[in-house]
């Protein structure tokens, strides 16, 4: 008890001269410490995305791919990641060769206890959810599947960089590319096994000594509306997390968007890496069955743009994992 209150006095004396909005002081689980932590600004986030999404969709092999590729590199740069770049080929269903990146940004990279935080940043080449067969050959925006969890990873590297607070932990942000070309129903080549995660199943395989406590992996976090269910994959390699990730959701205040409902099982970049690269990851990802479809309605349609990201969901998103971070 008295340790705890000397912490508390501590805490109190290093940062009530900051201004209120900077910071929030939260009790850790077992209410010892007080923990100063930053805001998540969800506007500069929302700004990361608009970015991405301003250089057209990030599908592999195209110009929009590789500056925005460039563009998350120098971001990390800037906000004193140290850089672990993977390059590699990787052929698609359709039997192109792309050239992939998996861009990793590590923060105290020599601090032993560490999280992965991963999304991916590539979109997809085709809007396959539409009716209209030649809408589905467009390909989509990628505002909410891809771009926001990557702006939300990017702003969490801002927010440490520029906080006088600094985690205890390790964190490594790592962005998957080609994800999202996995083979869609309108396709009459024969069927290609595991062509979704492509980038993903290439790291885990070749991703050397490196480890991780724990990940998490964020896939559509910026929707209007939003709510995140507890995904199958995720509660089968890794429930102990996926119930400290959700309380601590519950604790900023946002249990009725992380829901306390169990799902089903998706493939998503978490398998590969649960499964592969051993290191229990969960899933951060909307899930809307209001059609009967795991996802939200604008899945892999051309209404996934910036007109549907809705700050609110960034915010409870960003705000859960610095929560989350600034705990460990
Ligand atoms: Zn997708």
């Amino acid at each position: 008890m008295k340790f705890k209150y000397a912490v508390i006095l501590l805490c109190f004396l290093l940062f009530s001269c900051k201004k209120s909005n900077e910071t929030k002081k939260i009790t850790n689980e077992n209410a010892q410490i007080v923990v100063s932590i930053p805001n998540f600004n969800a506007d500069s986030a929302f700004g990361y995305i608009a970015t991405q999404v301003g250089f057209g969709p990030r599908v592999p092999s195209t110009k929009g791919h590789v500056q925005c590729g460039d563009y998350l590199i120098k971001l990390f740069e800037k906000y004193g990641c140290q850089l672990e770049i993977q390059s590699f080929s990787m052929t698609t269903f359709d039997d192109k060769s792309h050239k992939c990146r998996n861009i990793m940004g590590k923060i105290n990279p020599n601090a032993t206890k560490r999280i992965l935080l991963a999304s991916h940043w590539d979109s997809r080449p085709f809007a396959d959810q539409e009716k209209d067969m030649k809408t589905q050959k467009v390909p989509i925006d990628g505002a909410n599947d891809g771009a926001s969890g990557v702006g939300v990873l990017i702003e969490i590297a801002r927010t440490i960089q520029n906080s006088s607070q600094k985690p205890n932990i390790g964190i490594d942000f790592l962005l998957f590319d080609i994800e999202d070309y996995g083979q869609p129903e309108f396709s009459d080549l024969p069927e290609r096994q595991n062509s979704w995660c492509l980038g993903s199943q290439y790291w885990a395989a070749n991703k050397g000594n490196y480890t991780a406590n724990y990940g998490v992996l964020l896939d559509m976090v910026g929707g209007k509306n939003a709510t995140f269910a507890q995904e199958g994959t995720s509660i089968y390699f890794a429930n102990d997390i996926v119930q400290k990730v959700w309380n601590t959701a519950a604790r900023a205040g946002y249990s009725h968007i992380f829901i306390n409902q169990q799902v089903d099982q998706i493939t998503d970049d978490h398998v590969f890496v649960n499964s592969i690269a051993k290191i229990p990851m969960v899933d951060i990802i909307e899930y809307d069955n209001s059609d009967g479809v795991f996802f939200a309605n604008t899945w892999h349609t051309q209404n996934d743009n910036l007109q549907n990201i809705d700050k609110s969901t960034l915010k409870a998103v960003g705000q859960t994992l610095l929560n989350l971070i600034y705990l460990e």
